[in-house]
């Protein structure tokens, strides 16, 4: 048989690894040095070469879509369907072998899957049902804890008794959990990994025929692998099956959720015999790319030590832009996109990656101004987000109180005791006298329809609304917005809810009012407004608008978006790494311990290395993020990228008033120049941290004012004015 095609292209290493005798193997290489293309060809060598059968292969992805990937490449290469191979995810394997032998896996047949908020949802119920205290066991709290046992293969039994009450708490809670949902019959997301692994360890009969079966079990991503997930693929592969693994130590980016780099160096001792491959050379980035990412990388400790090389080229310098604000930012990358595309390219080689979700809004917001499609991967686009919605509900009421719709979404939210019987009746009230839900409150409450309890809570409901309204009235539109969510009882609602999704609920909620205050209806609706149109109404179109539009399906020509951590395994001809602003990038929490620092910068790694052709760079010199305007400083990774492979991009000659925001630029001088208070061009300055410089350049005006000093110790810097703080020598 002619099996050349699985061998095409290949260099040495990587034709070695895809055709190695049977044996255990770790693949260990950097970015974009064909890692998951070897894993690839390597199943199909198996069943091509070596005759192993589809059924005797399972490979683990990292996600779904690479699953789907993965199958898209082999099929073509072995020219038949290969719906009987096992690929997927961690989660979506077990969650197979679950189904499939729930009954020995001590589950009813059609148990159900909780998700991390339904779990914590859950987990709270339990705290409250043993009467502990919820601030001293947050439900965050707890769910953590149970999550790392299980995670490391521990059920509440193999807890060693603490002799502190709060962790006796934790395991209490622990236990607790464990009898609720085994009756319940639900399961979890660290149960599925968990209960598949004990139902494979404890089972000699499914044991000996997994075993049996999966000759060759194959992984991508390894470095991010947890003890569980390393636990299991052990008691799988048995004495028998060989285990194929690639992976990149600088790319474990998930050691916050229980990933083990130490998996890599266990891997040679625990698999007998096991061989190390290496590949060296990258296919996928420029030389300056790579270098770059190279540069970067090399700040980390305790690395495995690859190299990493190409005879691509050095390719174009990498731009680095330095935005006055996030608008100006997103302005600049829809810009740059948009050139892309007049200049021949698809706007689906075009990536936006961020650290965090709440950064997507402003450049969905420009990309919709410019008619751009995109599409934004794991999460809601924002105003289609859950608490967006509730907010938009509380303001739609505001500005019409017959819209059933958000009356619904939030006469109980947050909870006031208006429960599904009373809001049935209420409706059916309506339904009787035709009106809507708000008018049928007064038609119960006048014919005694409702118990005096859920009267109360309605017409408390009611006066919330018109107490609401009455404020905002001559309000400015964010002023508004933040009333709302904050008296409504939304934000203290999801402040509450603890967790890492409610954390981010709550940052979008403030970054609604972020949304609202750089609102401009001038530049969105322009003609179209009808008379007396309020901002808010306006406001509200917009965002329904917003919602609804410009979808852009799969497989559509859209820009894709999405945070750094959801693009590992991707690659893009033109890549966006926005946002590098120090607290941001790398992120606040993770800047306290160096082990956290460096995982923020495998985070950079990885996106950096995303990008093929063009890498963009940008920061925001001031950023208005989660409703808080504050200043930015460049992100260190910034710093560490050799300063000859990036040219800095500063459209001055354009810019001395961000051009799209008319209302601000309106009534002020551009010649205003109070705001660099007497500091002229050529003056000596001096700064707390820079040490002395001579004035070089004045831009903008009020606060968008900034000053380019030449520091004798730094060099260049720009400052935003007000935020600098110099002082005239
Ligand atoms: P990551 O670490 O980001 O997951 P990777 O090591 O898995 O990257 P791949 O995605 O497999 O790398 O490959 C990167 C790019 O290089 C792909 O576009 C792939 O098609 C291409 N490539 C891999 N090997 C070769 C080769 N020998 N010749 C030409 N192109 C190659
Ligand atoms: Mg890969």
């Amino acid at each position: 048989m002619d099996v050349s095609h699985l061998l095409d292209n290949l260099n040495d290493n990587q034709r070695q690894a895809v055709t190695a005798p049977a044996a255990h193997r770790l693949v260990l290489a950097g970015a974009g040095s064909g890692k998951t293309s070897v894993l690839t060809r390597r199943i199909g060598w198996l069943i091509q070469v070596e005759q192993a059968s589809v059924h005797s292969i399972l490979a683990v992805t990292f996600t779904n879509k690479a699953a789907a990937e993965m199958r898209q490449r082999i099929e073509p290469m072995l020219g038949y369907p290969i719906g009987a191979m096992w690929v997927g995810t961690f989660h979506g394997i077990a969650h197979r072998l679950l189904r499939m032998h729930w009954e020995e896996a001590g589950l009813p047949r059609n148990f159900q899957i909780l998700d991390s908020d339904d779990q914590k949802r859950l987990v709270r119920r339990v705290i409250q049902s043993l009467e502990l205290d919820e601030k001293r066991w947050p439900p965050k709290l707890a769910q953590w804890y149970i999550n790392g046992h299980k995670e490391e293969g521990r059920r509440s039994h193999h807890v060693a008794p603490p002799q502190d009450p709060q962790n006796q708490g934790l395991l209490q809670i622990y236990k607790q959990y464990e009898e609720t949902v085994e009756r319940l019959g639900v399961v979890d997301f660290a149960e599925l990994l968990l209960r598949a692994h004990e139902l494979v360890r404890d089972n000699p009969e499914l044991q000996q025929h997994y075993q049996r079966r999966f000759q060759h079990i194959l992984v991508d991503e390894f470095q991010d692998t947890n003890s569980l997930q390393y636990a299991w693929i052990r008691v799988l592969a048995g004495d028998r099956s060989k285990v194929f693994v690639v992976g990149d130590d600088d790319q474990s980016i998930y050691g916050w959720r229980g990933a083990k780099i130490e998996n890599i160096q266990n891997f040679n001792r625990d698999f007998d015999g096991a061989e190390t491959i290496r590949l060296e050379q990258n296919y996928r980035s420029t030389g300056n790319i790579l270098n770059a990412a190279n540069a970067v990388i090399s700040r980390n400790s305790g690395r495995l030590g690859k190299e990493l090389w190409t005879d691509s080229g050095d390719g174009e310098a990498i731009d680095l832009y330095a935005a006055w604000n996030e608008q100006d930012e997103a302005q600049f990358v829809v810009d740059r996109i948009k050139a892309w595309v007049e200049t021949g390219g698809r706007r689906d080689e075009v990536a936006i990656l961020y650290r965090s979700n709440a950064q997507s809004r402003v450049f969905e917001e420009r990309l919709i101004a410019a008619a751009v499609p995109y599409r934004v991967y794991g999460g809601h686009r924002f105003f289609e987000r859950q608490e967006i919605k509730d907010a938009l509900a509380y303001l739609r009421l505001i500005e019409n109180d017959q819209d059933d719709t958000a009356f619904e979404r939030v006469v109980n939210l947050p909870a006031r005791g208006i429960g599904n019987s009373s809001l049935e009746k209420l409706r059916a009230a309506g339904r009787a006298h035709s009106c809507s839900l708000w008018r049928a409150v007064a038609v119960c409450a006048e014919n005694n329809l409702l118990a005096a309890r859920a009267n109360t809570a309605l017409a408390a409901f009611v006066g919330l609304i018109a107490s609401l309204r009455d404020a905002c009235h001559g309000l400015p539109l964010h002023e508004q917005v933040e009333h709302v969510i904050e008296k409504s009882g939304l934000l203290t609602h999801y402040q509450n809810e603890k967790g890492d999704k409610a954390e981010a609920r709550v940052e979008n909620l403030k970054e609604l009012v972020s949304a609202a205050r750089n609102f401009d209806p001038d530049e969105d609706v322009v003609a179209e407004r009808p008379e007396g149109m309020t901002p808010l109404a306006e406001f509200l179109s917009h965002a329904a608008l917003e919602a609804g539009e410009q979808q852009g399906g799969q497989w559509e020509d859209c820009v894709q978006m999405m945070t750094l951590h959801s693009a590992k395994g991707l690659e893009f001809p033109l890549v966006f790494l926005v946002g590098l602003e120090e607290g941001l990038f790398p992120h606040q929490n993770s800047m306290q311990d160096a082990g956290g620092l460096e995982e923020e910068r495998r985070l950079a790694y990885v996106g950096m290395t995303r990008s093929m052709q063009k890498l963009v760079l940008s920061h925001a010199e001031s950023r208005r993020l989660y409703g808080k305007e504050s200043p930015g400083i460049p992100s260190r990774f910034i710093d560490e990228v050799p300063a000859e492979l990036m040219q800095e991009i500063r459209p001055r000659a354009q810019v001395s008033q961000p051009l799209y925001r008319p209302s601000q630029a309106r009534g002020r001088s551009l010649e205003d120049n109070t705001a660099f208070g007497g500091i002229a061009l050529g003056k000596m300055v001096s700064h707390a941290k820079f040490g002395d410089g001579i004035v070089m350049a004045l831009e903008g005006s009020g606060p968008n004012a900034r000053v380019q000093v030449n520091f004798n110790d730094v060099g260049n810097k720009w400052l935003v004015m007000q935020y600098a703080n110099l002082t005239e020598l």
